[in-house]
């Protein structure tokens, strides 16, 4: 079979390697989309610290099960299941965690053996009738996305401003909506991107420049009630931290490079606004087939998202695709 693995950064190579065969406890998937994204990128430009050399990349995975035909979509995040976290319901910081495509083969291939601890943790969805392998395998991000928002508790009434209009930045727009958000504004300093976005996603206003003021221009000096980084970018958190409401909250939805994770924080806007801050590290199974369940039910559309639909071997062309902006999401059908 082909697959795409990776070596070092900047090398990422297109191989004939044998079909993995599947150990007690594992399932066997024909892969059948592997979508793409920002981390996709990241570990092609820098390698990541939990990648081990060579390793076929993917973690956005969905296909049918080898032997019973069954159509499933497969976590990325895999949590141990038995460590305190994992025992108190809190599977996204399980200090154990684990990923498709990192510390096991991914998606980027024919087809892919799932580890029986990602069987263990219901890691393997019912992808639900009406619904692709390309919208089931965005399900992973949108389950990413579910986590940030319940962890913010956007909700009803709620402005909210999300910064990157990126596959995440979209997703996030999405979801606001069905939760039922107020108002929704979408900031990007890329204005082509932001376009392409703001096209598909249809945000109340968005803002390439000058965001803290038009955030509070747009809502009367009130700032939002939601403030959502979906950038790797500390400059947007600053930001973020400036535009939220009293007691708004901020969600630092997307990590800083580790060699630059530092930001200037003023901690009286944060007392006296009451103000809440959190983070984002992933989704659990159960946010999975939540999103699932979301993108069956409409509720959250993601199959327009999918601005590219490209062959194993174009995987490279899929990654400067996603790390240019000139795509929404990049769906890869080996
Ligand atoms: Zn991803
Ligand atoms: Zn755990």
């Amino acid at each position: 079979m082909k697959v795409a693995r990776f070596h070092a950064p900047g090398d990422i190579r297109i191989e004939d390697a044998p079909e993995p065969p599947a150990g007690p406890g594992e399932l066997k998937i024909r892969v059948r989309n592997c979508s793409t994204c920002g981390t996709d990128a990241k570990i092609f430009r820098y390698g990541h610290h939990h990648i081990r050399p060579p390793r076929v990349m993917g973690h956005e995975i969905a296909g049918e099960v080898v032997g019973t035909g069954a159509r499933v979509q497969v976590i990325a995040a895999i949590p141990c299941g038995t460590c305190v976290e994992c025992r108190r319901g809190r599977l996204t910081v399980c200090p154990r965690q684990e990923s498709m495509g990192y510390h096991y083969d991914g998606g980027f291939a024919e087809y892919v053996v799932v580890p029986a601890k990602v069987v263990a943790v219901n890691g393997v969805n019912a992808v639900p009738d009406g619904v692709g392998y390309g919208e089931a395998s965005v399900a992973e991000p949108l389950a990413c996305v579910l986590n940030g928002q319940s962890l913010a508790g956007v909700g009803p009434g709620d402005d909210v401003v999300v910064m990157g209009a990126g596959p995440i930045g979209c997703l996030h727009v999405r979801l606001a909506r069905a939760r039922g958000a107020s108002r929704i504004f979408l900031v990007d300093v890329n204005a082509e991107r932001l376009a392409m976005a703001a096209e598909l996603v249809r945000p109340d206003a968005v803002i390439d420049s000058d965001a803290v003021a038009q955030v509070l221009k747009l809502t009367g000096g009130r700032g939002a009630d939601v403030v959502i980084t979906a950038a790797a970018s500390g400059a947007a958190q600053e930001q973020a931290v400036r535009m939220a409401a009293r007691q708004g909250r901020v969600s630092f939805f997307g990590g800083l490079p580790k060699d630059d994770p530092v930001i200037a924080l003023d901690a009286n806007l944060v007392h006296y606004r009451e103000l809440t801050i959190v983070g984002a590290n992933g989704s659990s199974p159960a946010h999975n087939a939540e999103a699932l369940r979301l993108v069956a039910e409409g509720a959250v559309v993601v199959s327009d998202l999918i601005t590219h639909r490209l062959p194993l071997p174009r995987v490279l062309d899929g990654i400067d695709l996603v790390s240019t902006g000139k795509a929404i999401k990049v769906t890869i059908e080996p």
